[in-house]
């Protein structure tokens, strides 16, 4: 395993097995989860011991390979390369209650939402927890901001690669590194039923995010393939029994898509099969991907359905689009990346 991506716990055991007290251990974990990219780094550690761990623990670090920074609002997005030459993206965005980061958890998806950039490639590797975890220790370390808050909204479906997410996720909020709260964390998911029931048996205090983007398995399984296997009424049956579980109120995601999702049908539909389930509606005007013809709703459709919801009890926000001028939204700068070296070879 990477060191990067073991526990203290088990750090603690590697080093003993090397005849370490554990005190060191916890001074290797502590620098780790600052983002230093060499042993050298870790000046109260003995020279000796450094170059042993350095042999049998090399420390990878992602490379930045293009930084692009909003000139309306500050969102910075990284292309990152990993150890093994794959691209992933992540994206910075200054909000007023904190920097907040949101990760990628694959590269690739497998998941084939019709709207979506992150999919068109396919899925080709789940992430390593380090590479979460780098994600955002080197955003933070590359912009000088302190992050607390994370979204795992970037490139990939985090319940398509549970176990490395769940380990990502006790690493970034363990009080020896970087400490961010359960509670500042969101992990989204299109719907995969099984490993919701699964996540929520962890009874974590993350919030949980559907990507939900229509109310009726007619609409649903024209957008999103996944419907096809969990269909809308079972997913939010799902959505029930985590709430009954975890007690955490469900954000859905809803990207508004012109003449597809948006009518006051859908609105009321929505209203019905939301009924007696805490939720947050989280309205995004969809954003062009430009091998796609599917176009964002109007702004009069967009207050138009949120009123429908907020009516009928439901809390909606419009969410405000960061980063437009970037290629801020999911995988569209990797896929960019990845066409211009195809076109250069
Ligand atoms: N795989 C996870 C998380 C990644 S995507 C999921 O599906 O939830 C984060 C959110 O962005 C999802 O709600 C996704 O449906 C949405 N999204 C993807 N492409 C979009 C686009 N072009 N416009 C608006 N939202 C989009």
């Amino acid at each position: 395993m990477n060191i990067k991506s073991m526990t203290l716990t088990e750090l603690t055991d590697a080093m003993k097995e090397m005849g370490q007290p554990a005190f060191r251990a916890k001074q290797v974990y502590t620098w780790l989860h600052r983002g230093v990219r060499s042993y050298d780094e870790m000046q109260n550690i003995p020279k000796e011991l450094r170059s042993v761990l350095a042999e049998k623990y090399p420390i990878m670090t992602p490379r930045v390979m293009r930084k692009q920074e909003s000139q309306k609002d500050g969102t910075i997005k990284y292309l990152w390369q990993l150890s093994d030459g794959n691209c992933i993206e992540t994206v910075l965005m200054r909000y007023h209650y904190g920097n907040t980061v949101c990760i990628s958890t694959e590269v690739g998806c497998l998941m084939g939402c019709v709207f979506c950039a992150s999919t068109l490639g396919g899925l080709v590797r789940r992430l390593e927890p380090f590479e979460m975890l780098d994600e955002v220790l080197f955003t933070q370390v590359e912009s000088g901001l302190p992050i607390s808050h994370i979204v795992l909204m970037g490139i990939g479906e985090p319940l398509d690669n549970m176990q490395n997410v769940l380990r990502f996720l006790s690493l970034v909020n363990s009080p020896e590194g970087m400490n961010i709260s359960m509670r500042h964390i969101s992990l989204s998911t299109c719907g995969l039923v099984p490993k919701i029931d699964e996540l929520a048996k962890e009874k974590l205090q993350i919030t949980l995010s559907v990507s939900l983007h229509a109310p009726s398995d007619e609409i649903r399984d024209k957008i999103m393939p996944v419907n096809r296997a969990y269909p809308t009424d079972a997913l939010l049956e799902a959505c029930r029994r985590y709430y009954g579980q975890t007690n955490r109120r469900i954000s859905f995601e809803y990207a508004m898509i012109d003449g597809v999702n948006d009518t006051e049908e859908c609105a009321r539909l929505l209203l019905k099969k939301l009924k007696g389930l805490p939720a947050h509606m989280n309205l995004i005007p969809l954003n062009r991907v430009e091998e796609s013809p599917l176009k964002p709703s109007s702004r009069s459709a967009v207050m138009k359905f949120q009123k429908i919801l907020e009516d009928g009890g439901v809390p909606a926000t419009v969410r405000r689009t960061l980063g437009s001028d970037i290629d801020a939204s999911c995988g569209q700068l990797r896929r960019k990346y990845t066409k211009e070296k195809q076109n250069e070879s």
